[in-house]
């Protein structure tokens, strides 16, 4: 069931997912390389719990950290550890906070000091499909044409859709109705409307679709070993277009 926000709870959301963003800026400031992704999860915990929210990833489903990391290879749901940063590495972190009863996501790929232009063009791309997607969430298109947006874009490149994992509803719940998958047919699926709240996140492989649990249980490795780039906001449907809450600065 897809779960309509009204314009106040809109309003509620702004906090949790500025929180959020504002999460991945912490991240930004500390990336470099030889710092470990377990130093930048705390630093990512302690800056939400400072703010009076709870980190949304925290527990859920038995995740045991505030952010996943994930280096290179992993496309998602990487366990902060005492993995040292490297130049040249790209590491995608997704956070989330909870706070007034909602929760804001957003994920970002950066760069470890300077990589290679492959890698960089892997960054670029993968973040402009996100935006390609985010114009078609407007009033009266379907999730379909977010879907298509996106894997038209990345498919130019020749690079892989990662579709075991999508794209969701967020509001009360983290993960709420509509799956907002990374590729699709325009014109299918639910009809966009006001007061939609979803978090869209291409995840793009440099080649092949197919990914890969480790024994963890959470890290998603691709199946290539090719790296993996992955861009998150949580969108609103309004009848000014689509609205940026977890806009950064
Ligand atoms: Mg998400």
């Amino acid at each position: 069931m897809i779960v309509l926000k009204t314009q106040s709870e809109l309003r509620t959301m702004l906090k949790p997912c500025k929180i959020s963003a504002d999460a991945l800026n912490v991240a930004e400031e500390l990336i470099r390389p030889g710092i470990t992704t377990k130093e930048i999860d705390k630093a990512m915990h302690d800056y939400i719990v400072r703010c009076g929210a709870k980190p949304s990833f925290l527990g859920l489903y038995g995740f045991p950290a505030s952010a996943c990391i994930s280096v290179n290879d992993v496309v998602i749901h990487g366990i902060p550890d005492g993995y040292r940063l490297e130049e040249g590495d790209i590491v995608s972190i997704d956070v989330g906070a909870c706070c007034d009863g909602f929760h804001g996501d957003n994920a970002y790929t950066f760069i470890v000091g300077n990589t290679t232009e492959e890698n960089k063009q892997l960054l670029r791309e993968t973040e402009a499909a996100l935006y390609k997607g985010i114009e078609q969430a407007v009033v009266g298109n379907r999730i379909g044409d977010i879907s298509h947006a996106i894997e038209t874009h990345v498919t130019q490149f020749g690079y892989g859709i990662v579709r075991k994992f999508v794209g969701h509803g967020v509001g009360k719940a983290l993960h709420e109705d509509p799956e907002v998958p990374n590729f699709g047919r325009a014109g299918h699926g639910p009809r966009l409307v006001e007061g939609m709240t979803i978090a869209i996140e291409p995840m793009i492989t440099m080649k092949g679709d197919g990914v890969r649990i480790m024994p963890d249980g959470w890290t998603t490795k691709t199946v290539t070993g090719a790296n993996a780039a992955h861009f998150e906001h949580t969108i609103a449907i309004t009848s000014n277009g689509p609205m940026i809450l977890t806009k950064r600065k």
